[in-house]
């Protein structure tokens, strides 16, 4: 018999109410995890960002709407000595060095004549080369950031998305912690993965190009690469990514015009082809329906006005 395949996840950041587009992304990442026999586990993403209420909303949210997640869960502000383990296994392979760089000196490098070498956006690779005597002076003026040395300077990686096929993008030598010493997202979404055993990472295709630089990282730290699965966004009418401010767009704010959570499983099933206008739906229907090839591969535009 086959061992049962990794879990799936769903990842908030408890940084305010989840709107729409959030709860359409948990919503698939359900689907594609509960039809193919997956655990689904929940992470909260709360190193950074947090708003106070904000999580207990959230997870409130998606209850309501029969999003329902398998334990345990887990926080990454309890899984610091984890990162902090593999953090030090990349440092006794000598690939983390200091970073001193302001924002600005980053751009300003970055921007100078002799920097042909890199590609648009890479690290300039300041302090990759510092002598311990500059490393040294550079503390006393701020604290470090940690970054990661790639070993070849800058390489491309390749992921494979089951929505997007073949995904390569610049892996450079990113922040593995910040100069405030909050473990970076990069490090830690790979690790948390890992340890949760997720086999399958459904989420927002805004993530799609930070997909290769993971799964690159993950092969350093000798750990498995999960399948990617980066779902259509969900736009205001303006095109641009939907946001709170774009209006009515969390449940709180829908419920005083009669959107029941009923009510919106049904818009979010209706935006994914799976439940016609105003039809009520379950989530065993939802599950029952669900055909991973069928699902749009265009954003999903919603004009909050329409809701109220
Ligand atoms: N915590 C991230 C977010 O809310 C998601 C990260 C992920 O799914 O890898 O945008």
């Amino acid at each position: 018999m086959s061992p049962p395949p990794g879990a799936g996840r769903y990842a908030p950041s408890p940084s305010g109410d989840l709107h729409l587009g959030n709860l359409r992304t948990a919503l698939l990442a359900w689907l594609f995890a509960r039809t193919e026999g997956r655990a689904f586990l929940l992470r909260i993403e709360d190193m950074d960002r947090v708003r106070p209420g904000a999580e207990a909303r959230q997870l409130r949210d998606l209850a309501r709407l029969g999003i329902t997640f398998d334990p345990p869960a887990i926080r990454q502000t309890d899984r610091l000595p984890a990162y902090e383990r593999a953090l030090a296994s990349l440092s006794e392979q000598g690939l983390v060095y200091e970073c001193f760089c302001t924002r600005r000196e980053i751009s300003e490098a970055a921007s100078a004549p002799h920097h042909t070498l890199r590609p648009d956006g890479a690290y300039p690779g300041t302090c990759r080369t510092l002598t311990p005597g500059e490393r040294a002076a550079r503390r006393t003026l701020r604290p470090a950031a940690l970054r990661l040395r790639v070993p070849e300077g800058v390489v491309t990686h390749t992921v494979t998305d089951r929505l997007a096929g073949e995904v390569t993008a610049m892996v450079d030598d990113l922040v593995l912690r910040r100069n405030d010493g909050v473990y970076a997202y990069n490090l830690a979404v790979v690790i948390d993965d890992a340890f949760q055993q997720v086999g399958q990472v459904v989420r927002g295709d805004d993530l799609l190009t930070s997909a290769p630089r993971q799964a690159y990282l993950a092969g350093l730290l000798g750990l498995p690469i999960p399948e990617y699965v980066h779902v259509p966004l969900v736009v205001a009418p303006s095109g641009t990514r939907l946001a709170k401010r774009d209006g009515a767009v969390t449940l709180a704010d829908l419920a005083p015009h009669g959107w029941t959570p009923d009510r919106v499983r049904s818009l979010l099933a209706v935006s994914l082809g799976l439940a016609g206008p105003g039809e009520a739906v379950t989530m065993e229907d939802l599950a029952a329906r669900f055909d991973p090839g069928g699902i749009p591969r265009e954003p999903w535009r919603v004009d909050p006005a329409a809701l109220t």
